[in-house]
């Protein structure tokens, strides 16, 4: 999911746009090769497989109602015998307002508000195992809250055995909020069917995880297959997560849309009459090209080709650095203005959708690509490297954050990856970090779950930004290279896996052959970031040494004449860092002569003090010259001696023009 902030600088009024009447649309047809395989190329399962989900779903278009059966097959792939099911009931968040979603937020989401006449809400009619019916049994452990429930079984699932169980129910989507319902005749349908939740931790000791949704929390699930037939007016179009394997005329009017994916956990799809489609082709090292499709209403036809084009990119270059996109399609859907605060910036396997559209993002202004690379990556991270989002939202946001602002840089050149255009040219993560909280301010570590965060803005501040400027700085301090491909070697070990914080960090220090607990521990564990300072600049005259020397007959007193200023400076220079990290940091030294020198700290201890003799005196200390930290804002910290007074320094932050114009354009 994207930031709030980045919305706020899409912020338009939104007007109608009158589309005429839904027409009947022209029937699509299924790919090919479509019915052989929902991986791309083919190939044996990547993933365990342990929750499969066959399901039959109908729109009731004019009330955006589904009505669906639903067969879930789970594999009790842990050691110890199960005796209740849980099951995600997410579309009960918009029930009432006694929800956890909704207490939690207060009815507000990234710059959207709840609606108080749309709720939604999901229904269990039925549910039997092994012909029995069960609907009576469950239990909602969470009251008021509804959105698990638990089903006591009559008889355990042992170690290895797989269960069936089948559902009836009826789901009613909410005016869209929270990243789900519907607008006008846009339906994101998100969220939006009985999912089981996953069972964690060491063998023979297996927990369940299933979390009631709030609002920074989103999801965590097993890996399987779907077989999704979704039967909606003919005069809608669908875009769903996989494979489109058949497409047929129902009766009334309608058509029903059959889809397979494999090896994801989750399965979304959108349902509206007045979508348009662009597509291209993502080349990927290891066979077939990648199909990459932009949904959009006309309206948004001008960033269409913009969101189609970062779209491929992404699919590309996240494929190069982190293994390859493993499925044939990528759908991007540009959800309608007034949807898109709620619906936009959200990944899903193969499908996310987008957000940043409008009349300030100018070509050249690359928000809108950004959220679209944004999306796309987290088909990595938590797509394929299924971390728990709900207690380590770092995994992936803030993962995902460092790698896309690596693919911006790619795809857009280190100095223009956030603006060019205006003749003005930013880096988009400077521009962030700029605009966004200093890490050494927040009062929460990263290691944080998602729903534990104090508020909405200090979560996004710490899992998004913090965790990627962290990231980098490490990054900076073992190198590029070696960092990239300790990367790659985590996405390769814990693909279609569930990885921890822990086996994160293993990976890591595996592959760079260095312990990195240390940072790891301080920057992720811990507040206060890294707080650099100079503590002190100061110079004086270089002379010999005046005063009474020797001793006996030989003692004499030296004057200022005796010993003169030599005409050389002689400066003491103390930097301190009272943060949690501690990590190396250069120093530059500047002089009244232009000349410069360079100090090293090797950042252990709270602080150091550097003598120096020099044949000008000092005017400035810069820390970071090479901006290789970004743990704490200003990024470049440059302190000035003001006349003679070496006391009086003063830190400047390097803001660039742009950014400037940028926050007025946000406003504060
Ligand atoms: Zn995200």
């Amino acid at each position: 999911m994207f930031q709030r902030w980045i919305l706020v600088i899409a912020l338009v009024a939104s007007c109608g746009h009158d589309h005429g009447p839904p027409r009947v649309r022209k029937m699509v047809e299924p790919a090919a090769d479509a019915k052989r395989t929902a991986l791309r190329g083919g190939g044996p399962a990547r993933s365990p497989r342990i929750a499969n989900y066959k399901i039959d779903a109908r729109l009731d278009s004019a009330r955006h109602l589904i009505t669906a059966t639903e067969t879930l097959t789970w594999t009790n792939t842990g050691e110890s015998p199960v005796e209740t099911l849980p099951f995600h009931l997410y579309l009960n968040a918009f029930k009432n307002e006694s929800s956890a979603l909704m207490r939690s937020s207060g009815g507000e989401l990234r710059m959207a508000k709840a609606s108080d006449t749309g709720w939604g809400w999901i229904q269990l009619d039925s549910v039997m195992i092994a012909g029995v019916e069960q609907v009576s049994r469950l239990k909602f452990p969470g009251l008021p809250d509804e959105t698990v429930s638990e089903l006591p079984l009559a008889q355990p699932v042992i170690a290895g055995q797989t269960i069936e169980v089948s559902f009836k129910f009826t789901a009613q989507l909410p005016e869209v909020f929270a990243r789900t319902g519907f607008k006008g005749d846009f339906n994101m349908v998100a969220q939006w069917f009985p999912k089981i939740g996953v069972r964690t931790g060491a063998a023979g000791l297996e927990q369940w995880e299933c979390q009631p949704l709030q609002a920074t929390t989103e999801f965590f699930a097993d890996f399987g297959t779907y077989d999704v037939s979704l039967t909606v007016p003919n005069t809608f179009q669908v875009v769903a997560t996989g494979v489109l394997t058949a497409a047929t005329e129902s009766p009334g009017g309608t058509r029903t849309f059959t889809y397979r994916a494999e090896d994801v956990h989750d399965f979304v799809w959108v349902a509206d009459p007045f979508l348009n489609q662009k597509h291209g082709t993502a080349k990927v090292d290891d066979g077939p090209p990648v199909t990459v499709f932009v949904y959009y209403r006309g309206e948004q036809e001008a960033f269409a080709n913009r969101h189609l084009q970062a779209a491929i990119g992404a699919v590309e270059k996240f494929s190069q650095y982190f293994g390859a996109y493993p499925w044939p399609v990528m759908s991007v859907i540009d959800p309608p203005m007034d949807a898109m605060f709620s619906a936009g910036g959200m990944e899903y396997p193969t499908l996310v959708t987008t957000a940043g559209d409008s009349v300030f993002m100018r070509p050249g202004i690359r928000v809108p690509e950004s959220v679209t690379i944004h999306e796309v990556g987290h088909n990595w991270f938590q797509g394929i490297l299924a971390s728990n989002e709900v207690t380590e939202a770092w995994m992936d946001e803030g993962v995902n954050e460092w790698a896309d602002a690596h693919v911006m840089q790619d795809l857009y050149g280190p100095r223009t990856s956030g603006v060019d255009a205006l003749g003005f040219q930013a880096n988009m993560t400077a521009l962030r970090n700029a605009v966004t909280a200093d890490p050494s301010s927040l009062p929460q570590p990263i290691a944080t779950a998602a729903y534990a965060f104090i508020d909405q803005g200090t979560y996004g501040n710490t899992e998004y930004d913090y965790t990627m400027r962290a990231l980098f700085t490490l990054e900076h301090d073992v190198g590029s290279t070696k960092f990239m491909a300790a990367m790659k070697a985590y996405a390769k070990q814990f693909s279609f896996k569930h990885p921890t914080g822990r086996d994160f960090w293993t990976a890591l220090s595996q592959a760079l052959e260095q312990d990195i607990g240390g940072f790891a521990h301080a920057a992720f564990q811990e507040i206060g970031g890294l707080r650099l300072a100079v503590r002190s600049a100061a110079c004086r005259p270089a002379h010999g040494v005046r005063g009474v020397l020797g001793d006996g007959p030989g003692k004499k007193t030296v004057t200022e004449t005796e010993a003169p200023d030599a005409g050389a400076w002689s400066c003491d220079v103390v930097i301190q860092n009272t943060g949690a990290v501690h990590v190396p940091v250069d120093v530059e030294l500047r002089f009244v002569d232009e000349s410069t020198q360079r100090l090293h700290w090797d950042g252990v201890g709270t602080w150091q003090r550097f003598p120096v003799e020099h044949s000008a005196k000092l005017a400035s200390v810069k820390l970071d010259p090479d901006n290789k930290l970004m743990l704490q804002t200003p990024v470049e910290y440059t302190y000035r001696l003001e006349g003679d007074g070496a006391a009086a320094l003063r830190a400047s932050a390097r803001i660039g023009a742009w950014t400037q114009t940028l926050l007025q354009l946000v406003g504060p």
